[in-house]
């Protein structure tokens, strides 16, 4: 398997590389034209355009499946150099505006939910992604290059809005180093020039690695997925909640930094009869005392084989109102690409890779 140019970024491209410039060059051809070879890369001399070749590839990743949704949500499976597949999912956030002339206002905006491993450890009870066990990190350049290939089918321009949510398969703070990795690639002016502020990273709630994903300064937003507000709950749904408890999770999300002007989001996941009552609202409210929180309540998406439920919309949107009367902010998240596989894993399940 030889290693993408996408791994690398462009100072360490530019180690590879002499002079250092063409360096920016390749950052061009890759991130602002998406182009799939070496030998496009016009302005390379023929040398160094063979020599590439024969130590990278440009893009990791190939499209084996595509289900487009009727509100605009694509999902990918790619097929990755070793023959494993990831999902990665095209969202729509918000529709194209004109005014009464017809006159374009603002377009589109997307959202790219990326994944990060093949698999996951963590072993939620409730994530498809986590029935077939953990394989493999990503590369760096495997998930840059989810970004990519998606802003290429889209045909979206490399300087038209991004935002990316590490949401997909896997859990993004077991795999840090390459996730700082493809971070810092995206935000590279030369390159996808996607800030910081525009990528979030969901955690199951690693304590020790929230605290060293802040101490990396990289400014990233947190999401956090707290789903239960007792250990006992949140153990039996996400096992791994027995090393990082409900306590240790609160005590990491106070010492991030956060921008002033944002909030941490936490994803609630509700489950019929499981945590979708009144009094689970009372204590979320209260866990989040003192909290710059916003909660993202999300429906669980049933699929084959699983005994939770999906719970009801009364339920749904009491709990909601509970916590927008007790003063904190909270939204229903809206289930995109309900009419196509829309929950982790679930488009890999479907084509048996
Ligand atoms: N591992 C990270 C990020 C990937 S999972 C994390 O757990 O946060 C992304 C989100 O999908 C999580 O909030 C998870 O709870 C949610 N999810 C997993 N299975 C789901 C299902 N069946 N229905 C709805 N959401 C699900
Ligand atoms: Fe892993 Fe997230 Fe699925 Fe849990 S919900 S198994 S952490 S991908």
């Amino acid at each position: 398997m030889k290693p993408s140019i996408m791994d690398l970024t462009k100072e360490e491209l530019a180690q590879v590389v002499k002079p250092p410039f063409r360096a920016k060059q390749i950052f061009g051809w890759v991130y602002h034209h998406y182009v799939e070879s070496f030998e496009e890369m016009a302005n390379l001399p023929k040398a160094l355009k063979e020599e590439l070749s024969r130590d990278y590839v440009v893009n990791p990743l190939k499209i084996v499946n595509k289900e487009v949704s009727k509100d605009g949500t694509i999902k990918y499976l790619f097929e990755l150099q070793d023959g494993k597949t990831v999902e990665s999912v095209w969202l729509k956030m918000k529709d194209e505006e004109y005014d009464e002339e017809g006159k374009l206002l603002h377009e589109a905006k997307y959202s790219v939910c990326v994944s990060t491993q093949v698999g996951c450890k963590v072993g939620c009870s409730f994530c498809l992604t986590a029935k077939g066990g953990f394989t493999r990190d990503l590369t760096p350049g495997e998930i840059v290059a989810q970004v990519v290939s998606l802003k290429k089918d889209n045909n979206h321009a490399h300087n038209r809005v991004t935002n990316i949510v590490y949401m997909g398969m896997g859990e993004p703070l077991d795999n840090l180093e390459n996730l700082a990795k493809a971070i810092e690639i995206f935000k590279d002016q030369d390159g996808l020039a996607i800030s910081a502020k525009r990528q979030t990273v969901s955690t199951s709630g690693l304590s020790n690695k929230i605290v060293k994903l802040g101490e990396m300064n990289l400014g990233v937003h947190i999401a956090i997925s707290l789903h239960a507000v007792d250990d006992e709950l949140r153990t039996e749904l996400i096992p791994m909640n027995k090393a990082h408890n409900i306590d240790s999770i609160i005590e990491a999300v106070k010492r991030y930094p956060i921008d002033t002007r944002k909030r941490v989001m936490f994803e609630y996941l509700v489950i019929k009869d499981k945590n979708d009552d009144l009094k689970s609202a009372k204590k979320l409210v209260k866990l989040l005392h003192g909290i710059k929180a916003k909660v993202n309540l999300i429906y669980f998406n049933p699929y084959p084989g699983t005994d939770y439920k999906r719970p009801s919309y009364e339920d749904m949107h009491r709990f909601q109102e509970y916590l927008t009367k007790h003063g904190v902010l909270c939204t229903i998240r809206d289930s995109k690409g309900i009419d196509i596989s829309a929950a982790c894993g679930q488009l890999k399940e479907k084509t048996n890779k």
